[in-house]
């Protein structure tokens, strides 16, 4: 590992300007970003530790969400009596994800920041445009099993491996943020992550220096909320295919429906026109087919991870069976 200046951050303007300078990242949990240190993959000049920046509450919001501070864990977030009661798809997409001491470290706004898993990505010897932006993409014709179907690029195909954003992009949370000026913004998370287009090396809409302080959620919507999670073993595994659904249904009838997925694009993939196609529709196959064709519209295999069209019909079928059985 490369030799680096540890700094422990007093505010969050002090740790907005320091993340400013070359070389500088922010750590958390560090669950990710010391993996990618030891790997070279990351190779910062300077760790700014913002453990101690009072962002670790869970709060009630006046128009009855919840905010929850970027230094929140996922294992209290999981385990929050609020979440699971009024955002059960929340804490289950929480409790899919890695391990329970993985889950005692990560942070919230940490999770929303963690990279592919792509094994290119984590081999330095191969060529990566997300780690070196020119060098090609060596998933495109290489082992591609676990990677994106839908809003890929030719520069790159990796996913987000977050369950806990896919819950989240379920519920249209919003992501504060502070500079350090100390101006803020809420960026809703349908804007937060991007797409790789001819940049995957850009993955968010941070600006230099943006930190993130809080993950906001709007007051819990109508419905049954469902989080299930295809993956290839049962416990500490990324998602194949994940689908965060809310739906709202009556003896057979579908009133609304949200539907966010995870292991299937670049970002959490929200499918706005397959929730339309459920709304006032009955709960049955050809519904289910109809969502599912939506939701896969402009879908392309790369090989090794052609399964993942098929996988998803399936898994969306048995999520909307679930969800709409009273
Ligand atoms: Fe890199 Fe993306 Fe290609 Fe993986 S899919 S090798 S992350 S450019």
């Amino acid at each position: 590992m490369k030799a680096f200046i540890y700094q422990r951050a007093d505010s969050t303007t002090q740790a907005a300007a320091a993340a400013i300078q070359p070389g500088a990242k922010i750590i958390a949990g560090g669950t990710n970003l010391l993996d990618l240190m030891k790997l070279q993959v990351e190779t910062p000049s300077q760790l700014i530790d913002i453990n101690r920046l009072p962002l670790d509450k869970i709060e009630e919001t006046p128009d009855g969400g919840l905010r929850i501070g970027a230094l929140v864990r996922n294992s209290d977030l999981a385990a929050d009596t609020r979440v699971r009661q009024r955002y059960g798809v929340l804490s289950r997409a929480l409790l899919a994800g890695a391990s329970a001491q993985l889950r005692n470290k990560a942070t919230t706004g940490g999770n929303l920041l963690q990279r592919t898993r792509c094994y290119y990505f984590y081999d330095i010897t191969k060529p990566c445009n997300k780690r070196s932006p020119g060098s090609g993409c060596a998933a495109l014709a290489g082992f591609n099993r676990i990677h994106a179907i839908l809003g890929t690029s030719d520069h790159c195909i990796a996913t987000h491996p977050s369950d806990m954003a896919v819950a989240m992009r379920a519920l249209d949370a919003n992501v504060e943020t502070i500079d350090r000026q100390g101006e803020t913004r809420a960026i809703p998370i349908a804007e937060f992550h991007r797409l790789p287009g001819t940049t995957p090396e850009i993955e968010t809409s941070l600006k230099p220096g943006e930190i993130i302080t809080a993950v906001t959620l709007p007051p819990p919507p109508a419905g049954v909320q469902v989080y299930r999670k295809v993956r290839d073993r049962a416990s500490y595994a990324f998602a194949l295919v994940s689908v965060a659904a809310i739906i709202d249904s009556t003896r057979g009838r579908i009133r609304s429906a949200r539907l966010a997925f995870g292991g299937l694009g670049p970002k959490p993939w929200r499918s706005l026109q397959a929730e339309q196609r459920l709304a006032n529709a009955l709960a049955n196959t050809a519904t289910f087919n109809s969502a599912a064709d939506a939701v896969l519209e402009g879908a392309r295999g790369f090989g090794g991870n052609d399964f993942k069209i098929p996988l998803t019909r399936r898994t969306l079928h048995s999520v909307l069976a679930e969800a709409t059985l009273t």
